[in-house]
């Protein structure tokens, strides 16, 4: 019999996440049925939609949402080889039945050369929002410019890289001064710290002077009213994540953006990247691809250990990855 370690919610997060809102418990699983599998997690992912989903989706007792890596150790299903890995939504556990929906195994084609963990950043849900925020809500066109901010992340690094495959110009802004030297180093043509700068607006003026025709948001709040106000005639808003604002007990005023939004004609579109969930092999077959040429380049802040899930967690939202922020067991 295996016993399962799991990280659960003892307590809803009011303001940040803190250690104490969790709880490391044992479960212990039965034996397998016909038609299942068990699983063994070897990578997991911390990202922000847990904090927003944690009120929403999860009561306290509940194991954390998430997804995983995992290794196939034993299978009861025909389709299923031991072995193999697979992308599950299994939350924070280290091993788990699964009757085999909803699995994605890695493909195939995967090199040796690269870790699995990526299908977690750059060749999985965060790489598909680029992906598919880029083409679909931006409709970025070669020759325009295009901002995105929290740019030094899963998404944001790849929205950048697969800008500037489009023959965009690319702006990026992050919250270090090491950050904005790493972006720069794989393409950013401008890239600054947005909280070191003196003023934001000027910032993103003297980046782009003539403005923005693309703006990839994954801020919201005071970044994103101050930006909206730099778009181009028929600029194209992605509306993608408002870390700014997750942590908020009381909602934030604002933003005020009307009168940019009519007179210079905006469209703002707020997506979730389940939306082409369809086409998900399509992007990680492109994503993959972009990858292996050395095309799309990539970080991966790795945690050691199981047990430093909680931590992973709230040092992502804090700031203090650099690209994917994902746990190794
Ligand atoms: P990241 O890897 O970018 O990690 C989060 C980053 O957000 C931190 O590293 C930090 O970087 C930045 N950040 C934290 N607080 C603030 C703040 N107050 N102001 C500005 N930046 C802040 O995470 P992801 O790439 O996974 O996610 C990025 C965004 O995309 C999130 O808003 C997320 O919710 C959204 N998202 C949306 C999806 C969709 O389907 N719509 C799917 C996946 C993600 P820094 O040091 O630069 O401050």
């Amino acid at each position: 019999m295996v016993t399962a370690k799991a990280w659960v919610l003892k307590k809803h997060f009011e303001g940040f996440p803190k250690t104490s809102d969790f709880d490391l418990t044992e479960i212990k699983l039965p034996n397998l049925k016909d038609g299942e599998l068990l699983l063994e997690s070897v990578f997991l992912s911390v990202d922000p939609y847990m904090r927003v989903y944690s009120r929403t989706v999860m009561k306290e007792g509940d194991i954390m949402i998430g997804t995983q890596v995992a290794r196939i150790v034993e299978s009861k299903n025909p389709a299923f080889t031991v072995g193999a890995f697979v992308v599950a939504d299994s939350g924070w556990r280290t091993h788990f039945i699964s009757d085999g929906k909803g699995l994605h195994v890695l493909p195939s084609s995967w090199p040796e050369s690269l870790p699995r963990s990526l299908a977690l950043g750059t060749v999985g849900m965060p790489g598909l929002t680029a992906y598919f925020g880029l083409l679909e809500v931006c409709k970025m066109k070669p020759g325009e410019t295009v901002l995105v901010n929290a740019a030094a992340g899963a998404v944001g690094s790849v929205v950048g890289q697969l800008a500037k495959i489009g023959g965009c110009k690319v702006v990026g802004c992050a919250g270090s001064d090491d950050k904005v030297a790493y972006l720069k180093k794989i393409g950013f043509d401008e890239a600054f710290n947005y909280k070191t700068v003196k003023s934001l607006d000027e910032a993103l003026r003297k980046a782009s002077p003539d403005g923005y025709d693309c703006f990839f948001d994954n801020v919201g709040g005071e970044f994103a009213s101050i930006a909206i106000n730099q778009m181009k005639k028929y600029g194209r808003i992605a509306v993608c994540g408002a870390i700014s604002l997750y942590n908020d007990s009381v909602p934030q005023k604002g933003p005020y953006m009307q009168v940019s939004m009519i007179f210079k004609e905006l469209q703002m579109e707020g997506f979730l990247v389940t939306r082409w969930n369809n086409r998900r092999e399509e992007g990680v077959k492109a994503l993959l691809k972009w990858v292996m040429e050395g095309k799309v380049k990539y970080h991966e802040q790795v945690t050691e250990g199981f047990e430093n899930m909680p931590m992973a967690f709230i040092g992502m939202l804090k700031g203090e990855n650099l690209g994917k922020a994902v746990v190794k067991v």
